[in-house]
């Protein structure tokens, strides 16, 4: 099991940056990637601090999370000879520093600005390859620094989707139970029922999730590390990622950039919840306690895109089983979003 050996979760954190570098006794020179308003927001203080403590520090600046910018973060790195890299930012900067880390064979520290998905803690990198997102594996950051103070001013979208990706625990997990059945995949009690606690927490503190505040942003940010750890244990992502994270890809497919990752998820997990003869209503209600979209119409996405993603949900990932079988006919596509009311 590879775990992140400290996370520090708090208001104003991440200007302790240094400090917790040290005890994590990491040495040499850090890159710091950021993004373009997160660097200016955040980044350059934090890479202020962290030279003021005697930490020689580099900051790259990265739009986008493509594999031309992780190997130009495993340039920077080679060129000031990096002891580590820390990502900081909601998720881009996050992936390419997660990889490119991995490639130069040093650490990672994660400093995430949102709480919108679990790619904060987790070993796997999202990465935009030929204009897909493909999921790639890197390694589980050594250190969170989780700044309540700065995740609680991410837009409140942001907190709403990161809600969908950790309820989509509940198909994720009866997902994987499902694979453990009926291919005899290796599965874990306690990934699984870590994974699953965690989903139940944020559906049964959902009515008191406010964007804004950093209580809330606390909740989720720790959940979103829980996940991290049940996938860590399991080894893969499969506690927190099945049948709904597919309907995820495929919409990204068939309309990119539509919506955030969790915000598909949550739509997803309505859809999946109802296909396993579970309590999607409940899923559903939590969702729209959280302000996360549970209409395809709320994010502007069109009925026909819902229904072909469902069809082809499967080709994603085919050898990750799940309720999905071999396929959805059309029609069966269209009456399970219909009757859970995502078209
Ligand atoms: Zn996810």
């Amino acid at each position: 099991m590879e775990l992140p050996r400290l996370v520090v979760v708090g208001s104003g954190v991440a200007l302790e940056a240094a400090d917790v570098c040290r005890d994590l006794k990491l040495k040499g020179s850090s890159l710091i990637v950021t993004g373009p308003k997160t660097s200016e927001m955040v980044g350059e203080e934090i890479s202020q601090r962290m030279e003021d403590r005697g930490f020689e520090t580099s900051l790259m600046i990265t739009k986008f999370s493509k594999l031309e910018e992780v190997e130009r973060a495993e340039r920077l790195a080679a060129e000031i000879d990096a002891g580590f890299l820390i990502g900081v930012g909601g998720g881009r900067s996050i992936d390419v520093a997660k990889l490119a880390s991995v490639r130069a064979g040093v650490h990672f520290v994660s400093i995430p600005t949102a709480a919108s998905h679990d790619g904060i803690c987790s070993a796997q990198a999202s990465l935009t390859i030929d204009g897909e997102t493909t999921s790639v594996s890197a390694q589980a950051p050594l250190g969170i620094i989780a700044d309540t103070a700065i995740i609680s001013t991410a837009p409140e979208r942001l907190l709403a989707a990161g809600c969908g990706d950790i309820i989509s625990n509940y198909t994720a997990i009866r997902d994987w139970k499902l694979a453990h059945r009926l291919r005899g995949e290796e599965y874990s009690e306690y990934a699984s029922a870590l994974s699953e606690m965690t989903a139940r927490m944020i559906v049964e503190t959902a009515p008191d999730l406010k964007p804004g505040l950093e209580e809330s942003a606390r909740v989720v940010v720790k959940a979103l590390i829980s996940s991290g750890v049940a996938m860590s244990i399991a080894g893969s992502s499969r506690p927190a990622s099945g049948s709904e994270h597919k309907f995820a890809h495929a919409i990204n497919k068939i309309d990119p950039g539509r919506a955030l990752h969790g915000e598909l998820c949550g739509l997803g997990t309505i859809v999946m919840m109802y296909l396993h003869g579970g309590d999607w209503k409940m899923i559903r209600t939590a969702l729209k306690e959280v302000g996360a979209p549970t209409s395809a119409a709320e994010i502007g996405l069109d009925d026909q895109a819902v229904i072909e993603a469902l069809t082809i949900a499967h080709t994603i990932r085919p050898e990750r089983y799940t309720i999905l079988g071999s396929g959805l006919t059309r029609e069966a596509a269209t009456a399970a979003a219909k009757k859970t009311k995502i078209i």
